[in-house]
């Protein structure tokens, strides 16, 4: 898998491409199937998301395709994978529907809350860092993962070793987001510097093509593309913020939050967290560490 060819992919929204992802790259990871084992006799009772899904008989979930390890629509063969795909999958499973029922719906960082609130997903699993401000208008279980911001540059770059060394350099990241905002308040680059987009991949596209000098993010989601690009690019690996992922829910549905804080403590004490963790995250390098779900 190319970022680079992804990226014109979903710029261009043409279809046809060469099958290019091989064994083992981030691409095409995916948890064992038994792992996605349909509950039965699922309640949830005071969840008005809940009776929304039962009625339809499907779930309409929420993610990132241009996210290799984490969130990934596989071009060729439309098919997701990733760490959050198969928590989507988990969470689908454990409230009694078949994970194939899933119909996912790509919705980019800057427009996750009010996707939330028009009701247009059931839930959401994409890279979604908990925070105050998003906890205003949409609810959030978890955390599931915690991630950190940090850079990605090119292979041979040696000038740029951690967010102080950006200033007169040109930095892409994604609008709506934590990183790009993070950039902004702390005046690490110019503001004329700073370039933004409305998906990781296509900020990946212009650091290959020497147009930025790096694209920052969460440290998991830029190792998934390091591992892509194959020794072209590299993570520089000082993490400068901390960035728990939440699976997105509407806000005032505390009955289903509930239920998915309670599916994501079984899994990370059953072994099931780490299975899912192992056969996607895990490959390209990302932390191992076990987060601690926050109730509330
Ligand atoms: N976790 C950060 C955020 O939620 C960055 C990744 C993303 O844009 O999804 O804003």
């Amino acid at each position: 898998m190319r970022v680079r060819t992804l990226a014109a992919v979903l710029l261009t929204g043409a279809l046809a491409l060469t099958a290019c992802g091989k064994e083992g790259s981030p691409t095409d990871q995916g948890a064992p199937a038994g792992l996605f084992e349909v509950a039965k006799d699922v309640k949830v009772d005071g969840s008005p998301t809940f009776e929304k899904i039962k009625a339809r008989g499907s779930l309409v979930v929420g993610v990132k395709e241009d996210q290799p390890g984490l969130g990934y629509k596989d071009p060729t063969t439309n098919k997701y994978s990733g760490f959050d795909i198969d928590m989507a999958r988990l969470v689908s499973a454990k409230l009694g529907f078949d994970p194939e029922k899933i119909q996912f719906k790509t919705i980019q960082s800057a427009a996750r809350e009010q996707a939330l609130i028009n009701g247009d997903v059931d839930y959401y699993v994409g890279t979604y860092t908990i925070n105050a401000g998003r906890k205003e208008k949409v609810g959030f279980a978890g955390p599931y993962f915690v991630a950190g911001q940090d850079l990605l540059v090119k292979k041979d770059n040696t000038d740029i070793t951690g967010p102080e060394t950006l200033k007169g350099k040109k930095v892409c990241s994604v609008t709506g987001s934590t990183p790009i905002k993070k950039i902004r308040d702390n005046n690490y680059t110019e503001p004329q510097n700073i370039l933004e987009f409305q998906g990781y991949s296509q900020c990946v596209t212009k650091l290959l093509d020497g147009e930025v000098d790096a694209v920052t993010t969460d440290d998991a989601i830029l190792k998934g593309y390091a591992a892509a690009e194959e020794g072209k690019l590299k993570v520089v690996g000082k993490t400068f913020s901390s960035e728990p992922y939440g699976i997105g829910l509407p806000k005032e549905d505390k009955a289903l939050r509930d239920k998915v804080n309670d599916i994501l403590q079984a899994s990370l004490d059953d072994g099931t967290w780490q299975k899912i963790y192992d056969g996607t995250l895990g490959k390209s390098g990302a932390s191992a560490q076990k987060p601690t779900i926050d109730r509330y």
